[in-house]
């Protein structure tokens, strides 16, 4: 999953990068220095915002932003949901958030501008669906944390119930 502000960075990253080569050719010793630099930043963001974007896996959620990248195991969340916050002053954005281990974690690399205050735009709820359908499906097989341990605890305590009425 990633949304349109990946290519977007992905073009700027690649236009500084090709510009440092460009502002070096022919100059003086530091131009080719400077130059390099350019190209190297641009390289990185182009290169970062090209991985920019959330992986599922059995396992895991993965993140990947424009700075960092990071999992988080199915087993540890807890919900789903839309997570509004205010960035660059003027700008709101909205971006799924996992609730996970005791902390909420907003997928910041789907993030979406979101000027109308109080509504979900449909590709941030595309994403939440899809996200909330991986999590039911790790629950279904998972035997750390799914719905099998309930079954087993409630199936042991079912025979111990029967146990107890048969001996009276
Ligand atoms: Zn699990």
């Amino acid at each position: 999953m990633h949304t349109r502000w990946r290519w977007v960075l992905f073009g700027l990253g690649a236009a500084v990068a090709a510009a440092g080569p460009v502002a070096a050719a022919g100059g003086p010793w530091y131009g080719y220095l400077f130059g390099g630099l350019w190209f190297l930043m641009g390289a990185t963001v182009a290169w970062r915002s090209f991985k920019m974007g959330t992986k599922l896996t059995p396992d895991a959620i993965e993140s990947t932003s424009l700075d960092h990248t990071s999992a988080i195991q199915w087993c540890d969340v807890k919900a789903v949901e839309p997570d509004r916050r205010r960035s660059l002053i003027v700008f709101h954005t909205i971006a799924p958030a996992v609730h996970a281990a005791g902390k909420k974690r907003p997928l910041t690399e789907l993030s979406l501008l979101s000027v109308k205050k109080d509504v979900v735009p449909e590709r941030t709820l595309k994403q939440i669906a899809e996200l909330q359908q991986a999590l039911a499906q790790h629950r279904e097989t998972c035997t750390a944390c799914g719905a099998r341990p309930k079954a087993q605890k409630q199936a042991r305590l079912w025979t111990r119930l029967r146990r107890a009425i048969s001996r009276k």
